[in-house]
């Protein structure tokens, strides 16, 4: 029996590492990432409907596009007979934020059209985004080639993150553009931890190659990774300028997401769980 209306949703997508290791000839970057899903997300529903349409709204729906931009709508055409149906977006993550918010929508909507219509999961989702396969599961892997490589990893620890992002846009293209050295050495096995200080210790160890020409563009994000000091691993996610703090604890990753917001009231600050 067909459903008669799907709700999704989409978790904010977190590179704990994110290694640039090469460029193809059509210029696609070869990435090597550690990639993690927070328990806070943006919340996509979909109902019947004779026609397709997307409603977007929420706290942070500001910027958003909403015509066939939006990555919601594009994936809804990428099924082989896409037929009507009312989708409402709300949006809590910021977008072009590192954060995987369109990619996180693009792949929610995929799950709840495809459940909602009784259709198979289209081929391609790389056309959407090297994020948007990743985001299908959604939970943590190692993520290789341009996107659609996925591995699986040793479970992850109990682990905890404050998220934080100032506010400023940042479009990932000018961010890989900025990268000077696109050839860098992947990320290390990823091991099999016993608890989040061991694991962000390992991480530590690892890299995100697009956090210094991110920095460069937005130097704002310093002041982030600076305020996120006091947890385990202070690093930028995907191509910014999000940021996150892993945290052992969610009593320790609540008290320094409230520490940064009376210090910083304008910034985005998510405390949640990352797995
Ligand atoms: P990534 O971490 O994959 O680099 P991001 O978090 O930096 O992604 P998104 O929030 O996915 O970036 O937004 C990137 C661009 O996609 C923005 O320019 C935005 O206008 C556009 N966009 C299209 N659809 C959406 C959507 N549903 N939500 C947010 N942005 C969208």
């Amino acid at each position: 029996m067909k459903a008669k209306a799907v709700t999704r949703l989409a978790r904010a997508k977190i590179n704990l590492t994110l290694h640039v290791t090469g460029q193809r000839e059509d210029g696609y970057h070869l990435l090597d990432s550690l990639v993690a899903f927070a328990a806070v997300g943006d919340v996509v529903h979909a109902k019947p409907a004779t026609d397709l349409s997307l409603r977007v709204d929420g706290p942070l729906a500001k910027g958003v596009p909403t015509d066939e931009r939006n990555l919601v709508l594009q994936a809804a055409a990428l099924f082989d007979c896409p037929r009507g149906a009312e989708i409402h977006l709300t949006k809590h993550l910021p977008n072009a934020a590192g954060l995987g918010g369109g990619s996180a929508d693009a792949a929610a909507t995929l799950l709840a059209l495809g459940e909602l219509w009784d259709e198979p999961l289209p081929d391609d989702l790389l056309k959407l985004g090297a994020d948007v396969p990743v985001c299908i599961a959604p939970l943590a892997l190692r993520m290789r080639g341009v996107g659609e490589e996925l591995s699986i990893i040793p479970p992850l620890p109990d682990l905890w993150a404050v998220l934080v992002n100032p506010g400023v846009p940042l479009e990932t293209p000018p961010v890989f553009k900025a990268l000077q050295q696109k050839e860098n050495p992947p990320m290390g096995q990823v091991p099999d931890c016993t608890n989040a200080a061991e694991f962000a210790e390992w991480c530590a160890a690892q890299r995100n190659d697009l956090q210094a020409p991110a920095i460069a563009l937005a130097p704002v994000i310093k002041d982030v990774l600076e305020a996120l000091e006091p947890s385990l691993l202070a690093r930028m996610s995907g191509s910014g300028a999000s940021c996150f703090g892993l945290c052992a604890s969610a009593q320790d990753a609540e008290k320094l997401a409230a520490k940064i917001r009376a210090a910083h009231p304008q910034w985005w600050i998510a405390a949640t769980t990352l797995s």
